[in-house]
């Protein structure tokens, strides 16, 4: 008996195929379960394989683009100040508003005041607007009046009633031509400081989406919250179809239902990493969220997480998904 043990197996194998429709039953988990190590190994992690199926059949592609498209390695611009403050006193508050947000403007800025000495001081009633920038109230200490601290963009500003004069927006101008994103300061409605930050492409993103395009997506989009100009030199650089900026989390997820809407039957992906995506990433067919550099947050929004480098794995993942 023990010469023949393949010839003991052999027929009962081939009565379990002969009985049951294994063949059927068991190809699909199989298939499944070697894709998720493949993906595994790239650090893409999928919540269920009908995400797969999903993305399989996916002609439309919008990325964010802080932190998805760029790298969301801010670097710290130009600091200006006015009125009685000088640019430390700006960096340092805008460092104390941001050390609670999760933000990579955040980060860039408590970075920047860290290195400069300048420590980030404690503040009450922290509170986040995504798409738009930290409000806090800063305590009146011996060399600050204290009072209403808000960090963001203009909008912000304009929608809490701080005041803005002639000085401020031409600086604002200014910043904007030097291609950094400026970000305002102000303390009890009065605008008392201008940040800029830079952000880069990730290096691969070009030849990603070329990659994209050659296997059939048809259109892709860049989503973003920053300003105009920013958008649309990512959006050129890249070569989308679509530049969508200015936008807050709201108006991402609106407009993404709205591409959907226009042809059913091009299913959507979204992809990013934000807080401010998380709306948007639960309105495509796909949301596929950037895990780790983003906010957790937009993790729980997505279907699939990408855990590593963002970019590279997208043409594979599509390639295996159909
Ligand atoms: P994107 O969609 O490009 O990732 P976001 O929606 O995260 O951009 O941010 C949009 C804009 O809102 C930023 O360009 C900035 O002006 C402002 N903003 C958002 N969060 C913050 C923050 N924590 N501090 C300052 N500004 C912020
Ligand atoms: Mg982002």
């Amino acid at each position: 008996a023990g010469r023949s043990a393949p010839l003991v197996w052999m027929p009962t194998l081939a009565v379990l195929v002969v009985t049951c429709p294994c063949s059927l039953i068991l190809a699909t988990p199989a298939a499944m379960m070697a894709a998720q190590a493949w993906l595994a190994r790239r650090g893409v992690l999928i919540k269920g394989s009908a995400v797969l199926e999903q993305l399989a059949t996916v002609s439309r592609i919008a990325f964010d683009k802080t932190g998805t498209l760029t790298t969301g390695q801010l670097q710290l611009g130009d600091v200006q100040a006015f009125g009685q403050a000088n640019s430390q006193e700006v960096l340092r508050w805008a460092a104390s508003a941001e050390q609670s947000s999760e933000h990579l403007i955040a980060q860039a800025i408590v970075r920047a005041a860290r290195s400069a000495s300048l420590e980030p001081q404690p503040v009450e009633d922290f509170l986040a607007l995504p798409g738009a920038g930290v409000a806090v109230r800063l305590p009146a200490a011996p060399n600050n009046p204290g009072g209403r601290l808000l960090v963001g963009n203009r909008r912000l500003l304009v929608e809490q009633d701080v005041s803005f004069t002639p000085e401020v927006d031409v600086a604002i101008e200014r910043l904007e031509s030097l291609g950094q994103t400026p970000l305002l300061v102000s303390l009890d409605r009065q605008v008392v400081g201008l940040i800029g930050v830079r952000d880069t492409l990730r290096a691969e993103a070009t030849h990603v989406v070329q990659e994209l395009r050659s296997l059939g997506i048809e259109q892709i989009a860049v989503l973003s919250g920053d300003r105009w100009a920013a958008a649309q030199e990512i959006a050129r650089a890249i070569g989308a179809d679509q530049v969508q900026a200015e936008l807050r989390p709201e108006d991402k997820a609106r407009w993404l239902l709205a591409w959907r809407r226009e042809r059913a039957e091009m299913k959507v992906a979204m992809i990013g990493d934000g807080v401010n995506d998380a709306p948007a990433l639960a309105s495509s067919d796909v949301g596929l969220a950037l895990a780790g550099v983003g906010s957790d947050l937009a993790a729980d929004a997505g279907d699939l997480l990408l855990m590593g480098d963002p970019l590279a794995p997208l043409p594979g993942l599509l390639k295996l998904s159909r």
